[in-house]
């Protein structure tokens, strides 16, 4: 199948399970996991360990190569705004004309009407 992938895992391979066993009797190995799909690491690694590996083995140089965090990423008033679920919309008689969503402002904790679903 073509759009098979294989686990980006730096130690897949390792792992002993049936899956990964390939070959037969003087042909025998194992081998990184492929598939259509992933659940770790963006579609990427087949296991959480894998994430891990990978990590363990690239993470230092992947941060160096797209830049090191050197100083605080500074969360503002003017960019703290969050979509978060209308809760007085389901506590409380009479809350049709209410949004199912509102947007709630992470550093001073206030609540405004989510432009986009106003109308909706
Ligand atoms: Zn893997």
């Amino acid at each position: 199948m073509s759009n098979m992938k294989y686990c980006q895992g730096t130690r897949c391979h390792t792992y002993d399970t049936k899956d990964r066993k390939k070959g037969s009797k003087d042909n025998k190995r194992n081998e990184t996991r492929k598939r259509s799909s992933f659940y770790y690491g963006n579609g990427n690694f087949c296991s959480l360990n894998c994430q891990t590996d990978w990590f363990n083995t690239h993470g230092d140089n992947a941060i160096n190569h797209f830049g090191r965090v050197e100083q605080p990423i500074i969360l503002t008033e003017e960019n703290a705004w969050n979509r978060r679920y209308n809760y007085h919309k389901w506590h409380g008689d009479n809350t049709d004309h209410l949004s199912d969503y509102i947007e709630v402002n992470t550093i001073t904790r206030e609540e405004r009407d989510c432009e986009w679903t106003k109308n909706n």
